[in-house]
C-alpha cells in the first residue's frame, strides 16, 4: 500500500516535470499539482522528492528576487547547473542554461577586476526572450 502510493507519486511528479520543462515552479506549485491526482500528499513529500532531484542534478534550484522562496526547473539535460549561470526571461519564465566558454572569460575578469568571484549557482540573469520580444 505504501510502495503503491509512492509510486503514484513519483510517477505524477515526473508527468509534472515533463509538462513543464522551459518553466520554473515553486513547490507549492507542485503540491497543487499532485494534490489533483493523489489523495494525501503533502508538503514533506514534495520537498523530499524534490530534494533528491536537486541531489542527482535533474532539477536546478535558484531564487529569485522579486519572489519568496525557492524554484526549480526541469533541466534532465543539464547536471551540473553548479557550474554555469542561468538566465530568465522575465515575460514567460522561460529559464536558460548560459553554458558558454565566454562566460567563464567574463566571470574570470570580474574577479580580476572587481575580486568578485561569481557563484553560478546562485545567478540569474534577468533579461526578455526572443520569442518574448518578437510580441
Ligand atoms: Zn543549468
Ligand atoms: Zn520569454
Amino acid at each position: 500500500m505504501k510502495t503503491e502510493y509512492r509510486t503514484k507519486a513519483r510517477t505524477a511528479l515526473l508527468e509534472f516535470l515533463q509538462e513543464n520543462p522551459d518553466r520554473g515552479f515553486s513547490a507549492i506549485d507542485l503540491l497543487t499539482y499532485l494534490q489533483l491526482n493523489i489523495d494525501g500528499v503533502n508538503k514533506t513529500t514534495v520537498y523530499r522528492n524534490l530534494d533528491r532531484l536537486c541531489e542527482q542534478g535533474v532539477i536546478y534550484k535558484y531564487r529569485e528576487t522579486e519572489h519568496e522562496g525557492w524554484f526549480y526547473q526541469y533541466s534532465p539535460e543539464h547536471t551540473n547547473c553548479s557550474t554555469h549561470m542561468h538566465g530568465k526571461c522575465s515575460e514567460c519564465g522561460k529559464l536558460f542554461h548560459i553554458e558558454a566558454d565566454f562566460v567563464k572569460g567574463f566571470a574570470d575578469n570580474v574577479k580580476k577586476t572587481y575580486g568578485l568571484k561569481i557563484d553560478f549557482g546562485k545567478t540569474l540573469l534577468i533579461g526578455v526572450c526572443q520569442n518574448c520580444t518578437c510580441k
